[in-house]
């Protein structure tokens, strides 16, 4: 009996670690290019999608991004981990690194989250939608299963519910109009404001869509900036220009919670990479945001 008693207890030990490392939690990571922290602040009663997920969730307004303050540096952080001196992105346009990155992926790029996806569970569905082309040369193109350059905002929707049923472990859709509307009309016009009000719009379609999909109250959501601006650019290193917000709700993280810690934008990366249960790349410098993450994940 005792030993019956051992085997069933070490049985359900094994069974319970086993099922703890099989349940990633899959994530929708949307980026708008260019939605400071200071104006999610301002605007909030006028972005009721976004303070639905806020309310669903855990978020600050109080990340930093790195430096310099500009795009493809940004989502090269948030999409590998690592700041600047890491992985060699210095420019808003950059299509290769001018500083050598410090390590280099199988996939001809410095390690990201797609990459460490595609090699830890070669079986996962990963997609990624961005409007604006230099996305392209920051993503490990080889190791996502459906990436496209999309011409339209009409496409957004339509391809995200498509991948939606593939059961997708990941999926990034990008935003770029906002940082747009700031560099023509500046950050806090009008028309920057009208593009803010968009955005959300287009956040609570993408909500929506995961909630219809096969994928309702199995993903993450999370809702996440490159830099801020000022007058009509950024770039420097004032804080309306480096404070972004972060949002992230659904299974495994905490609800209405604000989050204190210090977070930057590379964190974002691990905190996805620890939802997946995917391994981070000892080179990456990122930190998962525990403050927001249920002490189960
Ligand atoms: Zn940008």
């Amino acid at each position: 009996m005792k030993i019956k008693r051992v085997f069933l207890t070490v049985g359900v030990a094994v069974c319970s670690l086993v099922s703890a490392i099989a349940a990633p939690t899959p994530v929708l990571l949307i980026g708008a290019d260019g939605f400071g922290g200071k104006m999610f602040d301002e605007y909030q009663k006028e972005l009721p999608n976004l303070t639905r997920l806020r309310q669903q969730g855990a978020s600050t307004t109080k990340m930093r991004c790195v430096l310099p303050s500009a795009s493809a540096i940004n989502w090269k952080s948030m999409l590998s981990g690592s700041p600047t001196e890491l992985h060699g992105f210095t420019t808003w346009g950059s299509r290769s690194p001018e500083i050598p990155s410090r390590e280099m992926g199988k996939y001809g790029q410095y390690p990201g989250i797609f990459g460490i996806i595609r090699d830890q569970n070669p079986q996962a569905f990963t997609a990624c939608f961005y409007d604006w082309v230099g996305i392209k040369y920051l993503v490990e193109e080889k190791a996502v299963s459906e990436s496209k350059n999309t011409k339209s905002l009409d496409e957004v929707i339509p391809l995200t519910e498509a991948a939606l049923k593939k059961q997708p472990l990941f999926i990034f859709v990008y935003l770029g109009f906002i940082d747009g509307a700031g560099h023509e009309h500046g950050w806090g016009s009008p028309e920057y404001k009208a593009a803010c009000i968009k955005t959300d719009e287009m956040v609570g379609k993408l909500m929506k869509a995961v909630e219809n999909s096969p994928m309702k109250d199995k993903m993450v959501i999370m809702f996440a900036a490159d830099h801020g601006g000022i007058n009509k650019g950024h770039g420097g290193i004032t804080l309306d220009e480096m404070r972004i917000p972060f949002v992230m709700a659904g299974p495994g993280i905490k609800k209405n919670v604000n989050i204190t810690d210090s977070t930057m934008i590379y964190d974002i990366t691990s905190t996805i990479a620890k939802l997946l249960e995917v391994k981070q790349p000892q080179v990456w410098t990122g930190r998962p945001i525990v403050q927001g993450l249920d002490e189960n994940k």
